[in-house]
């Protein structure tokens, strides 16, 4: 069996419901939905009229919305008893979003708000093909997709629960489920982050040992480079686990950071493939590597470097200890980190403790602060005992002030540190050497 994981572009019309409708038929699989696209960003605009106590604003975006439902249904089913049903269905979510336009709005309501979005797509999805007459089945994430206490997913619930529903459905053809929508440990309705689809679909792909889990989007693959920043970006074939991890965590935004885990634990091969052009060959992410070769570069925003300065306390024992302890007890995790003799940088993107976190390295020492900065990280099998590609990596990088470097944390990455306004020269610059042969 594999899982097969559609984001929203793929779902966003009813035409693309039709094209998807037609790669999933055929074979026993999980199909994974996103929100068809725009709908999470409508929800999550509809909360924050509702957190503002704007009742009419919500209105608005909720009967927009609900309106542009209608017209899908319309294009999507041949039959009025489809249309029918499909309409009862859109209706249903519709009338229980709007009832919380008269209550007190919490985080709790939010959530259950930003649930809507999978629970209309899949189900319009199950409805498309029961019409076409597949025998699919809906299994409903809400009760087997579960996070515990440190809203960590629970591995050992979610395979007791998924087995249990698939073993319920042995004459099923196809399963649909929904990406992203989750319970926590408290029963709630939950979500696993923006973009977590791609992770709830690497969580089943991992509960039923699946032969491969393909994440479906808008583009070939993963590229050597952010195509919506870079000009004449590729495909890259063949990724490790741990150079797609590394690329997803700095910013490839077509992989959720967390999802190559779950797969990467359980040995299960990931594929990027293209919902537009279903024969690309797309991006095949496995165990085994590509020798002695740079595969891509990616970014991450809103980057906070912190530098402390202490010639008196660095070699101490137990200054490093001391400095990353004021980061754990404010629960902020550190990505880069640098030393000299005479001090030690590190980068934050959590910023919501930095003022606490300043405060208490200065006494230390001397503590500088650089804002607005990107981690650009250059990834591939970059074992040390390779050599030239950090001299290339640098010599890409001779016209662009770099703040830090980072290598040696691992074989798969080079990481540097650079102004935010630099960003789109140092990444262009790097695809031109490494890639480009300019
Ligand atoms: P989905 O809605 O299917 O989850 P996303 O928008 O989350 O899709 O991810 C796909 C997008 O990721 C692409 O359209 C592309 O613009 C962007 N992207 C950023 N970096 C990369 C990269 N290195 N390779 C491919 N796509 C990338
Ligand atoms: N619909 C959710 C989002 O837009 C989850 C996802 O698409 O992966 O973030
Ligand atoms: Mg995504």
């Amino acid at each position: 069996m594999k899982v097969l994981k559609f984001g929203g572009t793929s779902v966003g019309s009813a035409q693309r419901i039709k094209d998807v409708a037609k790669l999933i038929t055929g074979e026993r699989n999980i199909v994974v939905l996103s929100a068809m696209s725009g709908t999470t960003n409508a929800l999550v605009e509809i909360s924050d009229y509702l957190y503002k106590k704007n009742p009419d604003g919500a209105n608005e975006v909720i009967n927009k919305l609900a309106q542009k439902y209608n017209g899908h249904i319309e294009e999507l089913y041949n039959t009025e008893e489809y249309k029918q049903k499909a309409k009862e269905l859109v209706k249903s979510h519709f009338d229980y979003i709007r009832t919380f336009t008269k209550d007190l709005f919490t985080l709790f309501e939010e959530k259950v708000v930003l649930a809507q979005g999978e629970l209309i797509s899949t189900g319009m999805m199950n409805l498309y093909l029961n019409e076409q007459g597949v025998k699919s089945v809906l299994l409903p994430a809400l009760e087997y997709m579960r996070t515990d206490k440190n809203a960590e997913p629970d591995p050992a619930y979610i395979k007791d629960k998924l087995l249990k529903q698939l073993d319920q459905h042995k004459d099923a053809e196809l399963f649909i489920t929904q990406g992203y929508i989750c319970r926590n440990a408290y029963g709630e309705i939950d979500n696993l982050q923006r973009g977590g689809s791609d992770y709830s679909a690497s969580l089943i792909g991992a509960a039923i040992n699946a032969e491969e889990i393909q994440i479906w989007t808008d583009i070939d693959g993963m590229h050597n480079n952010d195509p919506r920043i870079v000009d004449s970006t590729s495909p890259v074939r063949h990724l490790h686990f741990e150079e797609a991890a590394e690329l997803a965590y700095f910013g490839a935004k077509i992989l959720h950071p967390t999802c190559i885990l779950p797969a990467k634990l359980n040995n299960i091969p990931v594929r990027l493939l293209n919902t537009m052009q279903p024969d690309a060959p797309g991006t095949l992410i496995s165990n085994s590597t590509e020798k002695g070769k740079i595969k891509a570069v990616a970014a991450k925003d809103n980057i906070t470097a912190i530098k402390i300065k202490s010639g008196r306390m660095l070699l101490a024992t137990g200054f490093l200890r001391k400095v990353f302890e004021i980061f754990e007890n404010y629960q902020t995790p550190i990505d880069m980190v640098t030393t000299s003799e005479v001090g030690v940088s590190v980068t934050i993107d959590n910023r919501k403790h930095l003022e606490e976190i300043v405060d208490d390295l200065k006494k230390y020492g001397t503590v500088s602060v650089d804002e607005d900065m990107v981690i650009v990280c250059v990834v591939g099998d970059l074992e040390w005992d390779n050599v030239g590609f950090e001299a290339r990596i640098v010599q890409a990088m001779k016209d662009v002030p770099v703040r830090m470097i980072s290598y040696g944390g691992s074989n798969y990455n080079v990481s540097l540190l650079v102004k935010a306004s630099d960003k789109k020269k140092a990444l262009q610059a790097l695809s031109d050497h490494l890639f480009n042969n300019k």
